[in-house]
């Protein structure tokens, strides 16, 4: 085990190296290994109709180093490459001192839509002019939510002029929910608000419901890459900085790009918001929607020059994840999960998800702008080909190798390569 890298030892060799570097019991460890994860006993007690549960693979992505503290990053993805492609990124990322991130205070918006209105504007200004007792009808309604500090926050009153049933009031309850991602939370607050909300506009609640598009929960990442760590083969740093600059100018400027360019980054951010058991949808929901809140859907990431010629990156966009509630420590891969990554808040967790996501989006950048992704991904495209070919576990690399050094990935060469081993 000693001198080898983490990605070069064996499954148990990598526990054992996990135990001994974090202090964490076996038994947690064990939880991620799929040795002691999600039981179909408890599974049956989370969703509906259950037969059993679907496992994805676990890695750990290394060199992270997150506002100078060192995260091991548990990530939860069935896609090769994503887990090398964010420990390498990161490892660059080191050489200008890791990520720098924040993110705002926990704040998730919750909508009510009002109708029935007989004069909009009058509504609007009766809402307004109630918010105080608004504010303080709902922050009784988490006791423990209030114990920990959370609570509403605001009331905004917003007129939708145009819509195919006409104008109508939409009224946001902002509330701080902590360390929870909120969406129970905010829903139960709105259900119990709907009766004064009523009474005061003098209208008809229909929905109630948390928004995605969660933009006052914003979490940034930023990392400072020296020119010289960049260079590789036969491209200098100064190449590759100008490449992945003007990779990103693509997606800043060409929706079709962007979204492509913005799956990239959320490669790496829906493995840690799975491992974590938090709600991949409603991330995925309010990254997209915050890419287009400028009009136009474009690029959640920013690459430039910095002043001594560095490489540049950061990477805003909403992050409502938590560390409680949901299935966050239902599931106990999930709290093993959470329990290594050692974070003590969602603000830390979103810190450590966009620095991923930044990562991730450099990954993709760097290769698509240099070598082209093929070449790292086909070696590890060729073992799921041969695995999906059939081939014995022990077999699956050689043939693998194969494929790659005829430049013939596809699983009918796989079958027949399969084939011809079996006949010698
Ligand atoms: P939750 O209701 O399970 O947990 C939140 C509760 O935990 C709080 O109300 C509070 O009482 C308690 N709590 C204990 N310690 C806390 C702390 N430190 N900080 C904050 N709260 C603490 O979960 P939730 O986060 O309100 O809801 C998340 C779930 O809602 C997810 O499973 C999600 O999939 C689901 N959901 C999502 C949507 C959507 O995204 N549109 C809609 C409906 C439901």
């Amino acid at each position: 085990m000693k001198n080898k890298k983490f990605y070069e030892l064996s499954v148990e060799e990598r526990l054992a190296w996990l135990e001994k570097e974090t202090g964490l019991a076996r038994e947690t460890l064990n939880a991620l290994c799929g040795q002691a994860g999600l039981t179909p006993e408890s599974a049956d007690h989370m969703i509906e109709n259950v037969l059993g549960t679907f496992a994805l693979p676990l890695g750990i992505a290394q060199n992270f180093l997150v506002n100078g503290r060192e995260v091991l990053v548990p990530m939860a993805i069935e896609e090769p490459s994503v887990v090398a492609a964010a420990s390498y990124m990161a490892k660059l990322a080191r050489a200008g001192g890791g990520f720098k991130a924040s993110s705002d205070a926990p704040e998730m918006i919750g909508q009510m839509q009002i109708l029935d209105l007989d004069d909009i504007s009058i509504a609007k200004i009766a809402l307004e002019s109630h918010k105080v007792e608004l504010i303080e009808a709902a922050s009784d309604i988490d006791p423990l939510l209030k114990k920990l500090g959370g609570g509403p926050r605001e009331i905004v009153v917003r007129e939708i002029q145009e819509s195919a049933i006409g104008p109508f009031l939409v009224l946001h309850l902002i509330m701080d929910v902590r360390d929870a991602m909120g969406a129970n939370t905010i829903n139960t607050a709105l259900e119990r608000l709907t009766p004064l909300v009523e009474r005061i506009s003098g209208g008809r609640v229909l929905l109630r419901i948390l928004s995605n598009l969660a933009d006052r929960r914003l979490a940034r990442a930023s990392c400072t890459i020296p020119v010289e760590a960049l260079a590789f083969g036969e491209y200098s740093g100064e190449e590759v900085r100008d490449r992945v600059i003007e990779a990103w100018s693509f997606a800043d400027a060409d929706p079709y790009r962007a979204a492509t360019h913005n799956k990239g980054i959320m490669n790496g951010v829906d493995a840690v918001v799975i491992a974590t058991g938090n709600d991949w949808r409603a991330v995925e929901a309010g990254a997209h929607a915050y890419a287009a809140h400028s009009g136009r859907y474009t690029s959640l990431s920013r690459w430039t020059k910095g002043k001594n010629g560095e490489l540049v990156g950061e990477l805003e966009m909403p992050m409502a994840v938590g560390t409680v509630g949901g299935a966050t420590r239902v599931h106990p891969s999930a709290a093993a999960a959470l329990q290594l990554m050692n974070v003590k808040s969602s603000r830390e967790l979103s810190e450590v998800i966009v620095s991923v996501g930044l990562a991730q989006n450099l990954g993709a950048l760097r290769a698509l702008a240099t070598e082209g992704i093929q070449r790292g991904h086909m070696a590890l495209h060729a073992r799921q080909v041969a695995t999906a070919a059939g081939a014995p576990t022990d077999m699956v690399s050689a043939i693998a190798e194969q494929m790659v050094s005829e430049g013939r990935v596809h699983i009918d060469r796989a079958l027949e390569i399969l084939n011809e081993w079996r006949t010698k």
